[in-house]
């Protein structure tokens, strides 16, 4: 049985102003999958998950999310987000509300949910995260690494379909990444299926079906994580890799 197709992208173009950012992207991301998206900075990957989830707007191109393909005028775009929830290099928490409350914001203002109800699914996905202890505490009491967990509870609120992480750990001390990328690999163990923009490359060996590498605003190569990276077909690639590992 072929799995589902939960991401399509199809000659996706994207510029801002005179630059052209997207050339021609194309991406297919079967249920469950977990791609791992590496490149330079300014190639366009965080672009690339932004048109994925409308937070940018294609010039031009498909895309397609569980089947059905998206466009502005025809789509409730916050509809889109809610099934494909991101986490970003920072966190931007609510300051001013606990770690509970920041978890239950979206799902009592945008899916109009029940507040006992959100509280109830908040608690439990705080437990998930392994953040039961820090309901009450406001984000600036917690280190980088539970902020990130907690952002993630907070994306996992909206009961999405696909994930998308934009540099989650690129902003954490060295000691705090392990702890986020753990908790990644369990959502990616429970079948969710995720496009991880990372450099952390023992992450991506382990967890991701395929890695992507992107370069000037187009896809260069793509491959099994052990392939990409030991031993890169496209010499852009390599070059890349021995730049960053
Ligand atoms: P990456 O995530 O790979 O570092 P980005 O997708 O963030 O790359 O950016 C790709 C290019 O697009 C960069 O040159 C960046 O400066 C530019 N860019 C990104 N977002 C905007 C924007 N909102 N307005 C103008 N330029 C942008
Ligand atoms: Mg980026």
């Amino acid at each position: 049985m072929s799995k589902t197709i939960m991401i399509n992208v199809e000659k996706l173009n994207k510029s801002f102003g005179n630059l052209h950012v997207l050339k021609d992207v194309d991406m297919t991301v079967k249920k469950s999958e977990v791609v791992c998206l590496i490149g330079a900075s300014g190639s366009g990957k965080s672009t690339l998950l932004r048109c994925i989830n409308f937070l940018e707007i294609k010039d031009s191109g498909l895309v397609v999310i569980g089947g059905e393909k998206i466009e502005k005028e025809t789509h409730d775009l916050n509809e889109v987000r809610a099934k494909v929830g991101m986490v970003f290099q920072h966190f931007n928490l609510f300051p001013h509300k606990t770690v509970l409350e920041n978890v239950m914001e979206a799902p009592i203002y945008v899916k109009k949910r029940p507040k006992e109800e959100a509280k109830v699914e908040a608690r439990a996905l705080l437990k998930k995260v392994g953040l039961s202890d820090k309901e009450n505490v406001y984000p600036s009491k917690l280190s980088g690494g539970q902020k990130q967990r907690v952002a993630i509870a907070r994306a996992l609120a909206m009961k999405p379909e696909i994930m998308l992480f934009d540099e989650p750990t690129s902003a954490l001390d060295p000691e705090l990444v392990g702890e986020v990328l753990a908790t990644m690999k369990e959502l990616a163990e429970e079948g969710m299926t995720m496009v991880v923009v990372t450099h952390e490359i023992g992450f991506a060996r382990e967890v991701a079906d395929w890695a992507v590498y992107m370069n000037e605003g187009r896809i260069v190569e793509v491959g099994h994580p052990k392939q990409l990276f030991s031993n890169p077909k496209e010499e852009r690639t390599k070059n890349f890799l021995d730049s960053v590992l």
